[in-house]
């Protein structure tokens, strides 16, 4: 018998081992349930503002831990080495696998260079990066929020420290209680420093993403770099050191928009992280729950040890059912499963499951799961095509490409011969390596000459433009034609730019306007 409260092992053979640290489990969880000792009045008035209760999540070992202690070392490993990972993109280009170039107005992303021009491989990315998020929390809840989302992350790794430094959850709760000691000074300014060790370096690894790596780490170094990124590695710092360590739980809570909306997107056959109240309940300690069987009265399998609310990393107590403060890490089915083992109970009273099959199983029912219902199937199939669509526009991407500009105004000239003048600002990319030349055509037109103001002469009556390698220019196109048009003409044209040397020709649709 735990001697701070009435709870006794049900079976004495898992008793003889497990009693001793049951009985300090259950005794921790009567001294540190100080932690949330608000008690409302229900006869008083409450306030509309309710102050922060600091969360001191216990450490824990068990399969979800160390998926996301994995997860930790992959995601963060990733963030932190990348920008120092090599690409050979040839002479003339960075030789950086991940780059956003700002001057020269590029995003390399190993084989992949994209242009200004080409933002919609943006968009696609991020259609993919949405319906993919949707595709998770229709199968199984907040998975992004639990393991992979960076506050998620960082928070883990802040709390993982305090943890090294302050103590675990008792300890550092007591320890709060008491007096400022020398010793409680140097584990606070222990845990702080090394908290602003780990926001630098993000803050530090973030700009790297933004130049060459090697070259920005030497002048960092030397204080050579510019302003901009030791303002940048500055403001990260702070965020992440006050995000991760001091708001931690609150942003999940109060700043993120995601479990509002993922809130919406889910349904009842949706893996989540749940209490299976139909196993735990009614809940009773160890003795109670004795008691009642004896009296032929039932007794669930939970003995509110509150061992799963004491690592919840956002003091959520999950046996109250969904709740917006759970982003579904599965901690507290890894503490639960450890309370069940010492006191030889089947494992995962709580565990990846939907309330459907709760109530399946109150009814006799045997569970089941969907996942293949219709919104997997509708997110499966949006990924596969914005895939496609993404792959070919890849593989099918020409070194070249032209966009026109019709002149605003005039929108013609008529010369002193008769003929009709319409001008427009020509843009030509050669994303290649080497320098090009390229023939420019209109087509559309029934007797039309064609002229490049700063051209680089011409070829077979058609004008030439050189553009230098991965760059693009602008160019002004005079497009005369001679042939009388009917009043208030407008002609649809089409302009080519065609490589000298032969390849792809890329071309781009236009008008030409008459009187
Ligand atoms: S659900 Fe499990 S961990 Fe939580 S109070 Fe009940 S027995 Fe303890
Ligand atoms: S209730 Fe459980 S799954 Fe939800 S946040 Fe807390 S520990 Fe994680």
């Amino acid at each position: 018998m735990c001697p701070g409260c009435d709870i006794a092992p049900a079976n004495p053979a898992v008793a003889q081992s497990g009693q001793p640290a049951l009985a300090a489990l259950v005794a921790d969880a009567a001294r540190t349930s100080l932690a949330s000792d608000y008690e409302p009045d229900p006869e008083a008035e409450q306030p509309l503002y309710a102050a922060r209760r600091k969360v001191y999540p216990q450490r824990v070992s068990g399969s979800y831990r160390r998926i996301k202690w994995a997860v930790l070392a992959v995601t963060l490993g990733i963030y932190y080495l990348l920008p120092f990972v090599r690409w050979d993109r040839g002479a003339n280009a960075p030789s950086q696998a991940i780059l956003i170039d700002f001057p020269s107005r590029r995003f390399y992303f190993f084989f992949i260079e994209i242009w200004p021009q080409e933002f919609y491989y943006l968009t696609g990315l991020l259609i993919l990066a949405a319906m993919t998020l949707f595709l998770m929390n229709a199968i199984a809840g907040r998975l992004w929020c639990g393991y992979l989302c960076p506050q998620t992350v960082w928070t883990d790794l802040f709390q993982a420290i305090e943890r090294w430094t302050e103590g675990d959850r008792r300890e550092h709760l007591l320890r709060d209680r008491q007096p400022w000691t020398a010793e409680r000074i140097a584990r606070t300014g222990a845990k702080h420093f090394l908290w602003l060790m780990v926001a630098w370096w993000t803050g530090g690894a973030w700009v790297l993403y933004f130049a060459d790596a090697p070259t920005l780490v030497r002048d960092l170094a030397t204080f050579q770099a510019p302003q901009i990124a030791y303002v940048f590695i500055g403001l990260l710092t702070f965020t992440t050191y006050s995000l991760a360590g001091w708001m931690r739980e609150q942003v999940c809570v109060y700043m993120c928009p995601w479990p509002r909306i993922q809130a919406a997107l889910t349904d009842e056959h949706a893996l989540n992280v749940t209490y299976r109240y139909d196993r735990g309940e009614p809940r009773a300690s160890l003795k109670k729950a004795a008691s009642l069987h004896a009296e032929g009265l039932p007794a669930g399998d939970c003995i509110d040890c509150l061992q799963c609310v004491h690592v919840c990393p956002t003091g959520v107590d999950i046996r109250d059912g969904p709740n917006l403060g759970c982003i579904q890490c599965g901690l507290c089915i890894d503490a639960c499963d450890a309370v069940m083992k010492k006191i030889g109970r089947p494992a995962r009273l709580i565990a990846y499951d939907t309330d459907v099959n709760i109530k399946r199983r109150r009814q006799g029912m045997t569970a089941f799961y969907r996942i293949i219902r219709a919104r997997t199937v509708l997110y499966a199939v949006i990924i596969a095509a914005v895939g496609m669509v993404m792959s070919y526009a890849l593989a099918t991407r020409t070194n070249d490409a032209v966009s026109v500009l019709h002149d605003r105004n005039p929108l013609f000239v008529r010369l002193s011969d008769g003929a009709l003048r319409n001008a427009y600002t020509v843009r030509i990319l050669n994303k290649s390596l080497e320098k090009r030349t390229f023939a420019i055509t209109v087509s559309g037109l029934t007797d039309a000459d064609v002229d490049v103001i700063g051209g680089a002469g011409f070829a077979d009556g058609k004008p030439l433009v050189e553009v230098g390698p991965d760059q693009s220019r602008e160019v002004r196109v005079l497009v005369t034609e001679r042939e009388p048009l009917a009043a208030k003409a407008t002609i649809a044209v089409r302009f080519s730019i065609v490589p000298k040397g032969g390849g792809p020709v890329a071309s781009a649709a236009d008008h030409f306007f008459g009187p």
